[in-house]
């Protein structure tokens, strides 16, 4: 009967559901997920997977976690739902305890995804510089390869070509610039000079563009769905000094670094910067709720404050800060903590990363990088030349790991034909043995292409 069920409900989902991304292929239907327990997730038939992607790098305290499912139910039990126009108690206490993971003081505005917490960062940056004098400024600069969200703005963001070139016109007003990718800077310069030169790029895009129309800079700490790319260490630090030398707002993308997955609360925090403004999704709730959130400095928040009536920010968002959502985010803060899952995802980064150094000898491996429970293995087809993998051959190597147990992700830079990073994003509560079968897996895979040469 299970199995009629199945069947049934994959010709339901042939015929009405509109799949993310890629096209209906019928030879490879959608896998149809039913439960998810820990670090692992099961199909419809029973086959059980070890998400090493943590669904779309949301589930960083881990599938099937009772505490965040009653913390929902009682809320809506009490107050389902009431606009923050008005108030309540659990969106209270989350803007409080955000603003103590931030490490200062914040005020809080929330959405319901990513994309949206990105345009609330870019609508606050612009109305801010307005409201200081500064008229002129709009400009947002960004990063190619950069991702930041689905909707005219973030899109506008976003530095991937492929994403944006069916929709236009975007949201005019963002520029951008090249990102540091260490494994392919220009020979001969070394990493902490080619960070200067990257943060300088981005200063001198600037001034080009003419400081006094230039309103924010957004980044994630790390670029992580166009190809893991973990700046020099100084980078950060520097971008932040030229925005303040020209009064651009720093807004930092923390949708996946943030909450954990860095090793330290946010990925900012490993570089020891302030940023005007934080967004975040994801993570915030491990996903198992819609909600977003976009964290702007007190002193930015203050340019508001005036009596008229037009200085108070233009915006509104329905369903944002639900009552349910804030008080599932409340259990998954204590969640993390209570069980040191920020520690825990800086200790299994480095195992993973251990873990994964052997292979570096492999033929078909480029470049292994890290930014404490993410990772990515650029591969390629000629070491010497850096010559990326085709997309075939990652593709193959991925549905090998699938055919094994073990999900896995992939990115790069499709515009220039790099789509050959594979990434890792494990939850951060998965267990030793979660670790030791992800690691026993991959390596099996890799060995087979090996042998098959
Ligand atoms: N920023 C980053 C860095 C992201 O990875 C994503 C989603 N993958 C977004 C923004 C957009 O988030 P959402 O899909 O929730 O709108």
């Amino acid at each position: 009967a299970a199995r009629a069920d199945a069947r049934e409900l994959a010709a339901a989902d042939r015929a009405h559901l509109w799949h993310a991304m890629t096209p209906y292929n019928e030879a490879r239907p959608p896998m149809i997920v039913a439960e998810g327990q820990g670090a692992w997730i099961a199909d419809l038939e029973g086959n059980r997977f070890l998400d090493a992607m943590s669904g779309l790098w949301c589930v960083n305290v881990g599938y099937g976690r009772e505490e965040l499912a009653r913390a929902a139910y009682e809320q809506m039990k009490t107050l389902a739902y009431y606009p923050l126009m008005h108030s309540h108690e659990p969106a209270i206490r989350l803007a409080e305890r955000l603003s103590e993971w931030l490490e200062d003081e914040y005020v809080v505005f929330f959405s319901n995804s990513g994309s949206e917490a990105n345009e609330t960062a870019f609508k606050i940056a612009r109305q801010y510089q307005q409201q200081i004098g500064q008229h002129a400024r709009y400009k947002v600069v960004s990063r190619y390869r950069a991702y930041h969200g689905n909707t005219m703005g973030a899109l506008a963001a976003t530095g991937q070509a492929q994403r944006k070139y069916k929709y236009e016109p975007l949201a005019p007003g963002f520029v951008h610039v090249r990102p540091p990718d260490p494994y392919r800077r220009p020979e001969g310069m070394d990493e902490a000079e080619y960070g200067r030169q990257c943060a300088r790029e981005l200063e001198e895009t600037i001034r080009w563009e003419g400081a006094e129309s230039v309103a924010a800079v957004i980044m994630e700490p790390v670029i992580t769905g166009g190809g893991m790319l973990v700046p020099p260490p100084d980078y950060l630090r520097l971008v932040r000094e030229a925005c303040d030398r020209h009064g651009v707002l720093l807004i930092v993308d923390e949708v996946i670094c943030g909450f954990g997955r860095s090793g330290r609360k946010f990925g900012h925090q490993n570089y020891d910067v302030k940023p005007d403004i934080v967004t975040m999704a994801k993570g915030l709730t491990s996903g198992y709720l819609p909600l977003s959130a976009t964290a702007v400095r007190r002193s930015v928040y203050e340019a508001f404050q005036g009596t008229e009536d037009y200085e108070y920010l233009r915006h509104v968002n329905t369903f944002g800060g639900s009552p349910a959502a804030c008080a599932l985010a409340l259990a998954n803060l204590e969640l993390l903590e209570r069980e040191q899952l920020v520690e825990r995802s800086r200790l299994l980064g480095e195992r993973l990363r251990a873990g994964m150094e052997e292979l570096r000898e492999h033929p078909l491996v480029g470049d292994i990088r890290s930014f404490g429970l993410l990772l990515g293995i650029e591969l390629v087809a000629d070491k010497q030349a850096r010559t990326p993998l085709p997309v075939e051959q990652v593709t193959r190597l991925i549905a090998a790991c699938k055919a094994r147990g073990l999900i896995i992700g992939k990115n790069g830079d499709t515009v220039a034909g790099y789509n050959n990073v594979l990434t890792f994003a494990p939850p951060l509560a998965s267990t030793d043995e979660d670790l030791a079968f992800l690691l026993a897996t991959f390596k099996s895979v890799m060995h087979a292409s090996e042998s098959e040469g």
